[in-house]
């Protein structure tokens, strides 16, 4: 067992931390107050060469695993740019993880390059107003008529859709009562954000708001054949092979923004005098802070445990389902529990934290519930009955 970076990890973590460097709090509550994308920020991590990071190499990728993925991504979320930085890149660097596994080389080549070196955006489009996540009822028809699809249907909750040139779209084409399994019929689609057919309405959020998210309404929209993702009605399980990297690299993220937060929080311990002492050297603050302390840790060794079962080519789904759960629950304790250290400070925006307390909290909810994790753990790693 090694519990060592390589130098080649520390290095690159070393390259990214000296890049975000260069985008302060104050870069990041400005882009939150104005919910302006971080243009600036993205373009850099693009020069960087870092959105390529695990993209092959033949289509201008580094070509590394998740495990450098997740480094990056923890970095970048652990600078004070938290979930905003780390969600602006993320489609990037890991979300058309189906179009490099599936697509043909003709797909990749025409795609990929662009998207490694950050002139097209992309957005996720799987989630839907009245499915939540029993994804597999989703209500999205894409029908085929000759050469092209007509997809009609409302997705919600779709970050970047602002920004983004293209979207991986995932819909039915086979109509439910005609598949065996519920799994079946849905088709993957990675093609135009055509915003002729799709109406894109921001929705107004707790926090993350440097990144958007929003409701399509799609309608009549005319997608060529070429642009669907392996075969059709495969597309769930093409998304399905994606989320256990997907939930490794959101631990990831998730542990950065508690780790941040617990930096600030120990400063203020250190510095704050009330009563004639530090407030640190009080066992109420500092216990806490020490217990946040243990749980990053905790979660962080097995985030990386399971990057290492994926990159090592075995089976992690529980790993990372657990990781997930426990690094999200950890991000937001030490988020919270650094606001409770800043007292009135915590409160205001100038200290930061409650930014950091903001987007901690989303990844608790997306891109999965701990709730639905637990289902899962339950089910196939202790073998109780489905319960959904
Ligand atoms: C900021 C943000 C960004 C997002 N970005 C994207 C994106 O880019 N693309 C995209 O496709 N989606 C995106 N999502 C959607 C996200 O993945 C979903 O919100 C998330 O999966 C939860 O689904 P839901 O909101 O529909 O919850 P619901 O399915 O409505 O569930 C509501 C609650 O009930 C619980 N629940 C439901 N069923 C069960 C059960 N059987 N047992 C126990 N508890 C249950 C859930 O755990 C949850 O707590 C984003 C969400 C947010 C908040």
């Amino acid at each position: 067992m090694d519990f060592q970076w390589t130098p080649e990890q520390q290095a690159l973590r070393d390259q990214v931390r000296r890049l975000c460097a260069g985008f302060s709090d104050d870069y990041w509550h400005e882009q939150d107050v104005k919910h302006e994308f971080p243009e600036t920020f993205y373009q850099a991590v693009a020069q960087g060469g870092w959105l390529g990071i695990a993209m092959p190499e033949e289509y201008g990728g580094a070509g590394l695993g998740v495990t450098e993925a997740a480094l990056v991504l923890q970095e970048i979320a652990a600078s004070g740019g938290c979930a905003a930085a780390a969600s602006s890149v993320h489609m990037n660097i890991f979300g058309v993880n189906p179009l490099v596994a599936h697509g043909t080389p003709e797909q990749k080549a025409a795609q990929l390059p662009g998207i490694i070196h950050g002139r097209t955006k992309v957005a996720f489009g799987v989630t839907e107003p009245d499915v939540g996540l029993d994804t597999t009822h989703l209500k999205t028809r894409a029908v085929r008529e000759g050469d092209r699809y007509r997809v009609n249907g409302r997705k919600i909750w779709i970050s970047t859709a602002q920004e983004a040139h293209k979207i991986l779209l995932l819909a039915r084409t086979t109509p439910l009562e005609e598949v065996k399994r519920p799994t079946d019929g849905l088709s993957l689609f990675f093609t135009d954000l055509n915003r002729e057919a799709i109406e894109i309405r921001e929705i107004l959020k707790c926090g993350r708001h440097a990144v958007d998210s929003n409701e399509l309404f799609i309608d009549d929209l005319m997608v060529p054949v070429g642009d669907r993702i392996g075969e059709e009605g495969k597309g769930f399980k093409y998304i399905l092979d994606g989320l256990n990297p997907e939930r490794i690299l959101i631990a990831a993220e998730a542990i950065g923004v508690g780790r941040v937060a617990l930096q600030h929080a120990t400063r203020y311990a250190k510095e704050r005098v009330v009563f004639g002492r530090p407030i640190g050297q009080n066992q109420a603050i500092q216990h806490p802070l020490a217990q946040c302390w243990a749980s990053l840790e905790a979660a962080n060794l097995l985030t990386f445990k399971a990057a290492w079962l994926y990159d090592t080519g075995q089976p992690c789904g529980a790993e990372a389902n657990a990781a997930k759960l426990l690094a999200a629950d950890a991000g937001f304790a030490a988020a919270d529990r650094a606001m409770q250290t800043l007292g009135g400070m915590g409160y205001a925006q100038e200290f930061h934290v409650e930014r950091y307390w903001r987007e901690s909290k989303m990844y608790r909810i997306a891109p999965i519930t701990p709730e639905l994790i637990l289902s899962y753990i339950a089910e196939r790693v202790l073998g109780l009955p489905k319960s959904y």
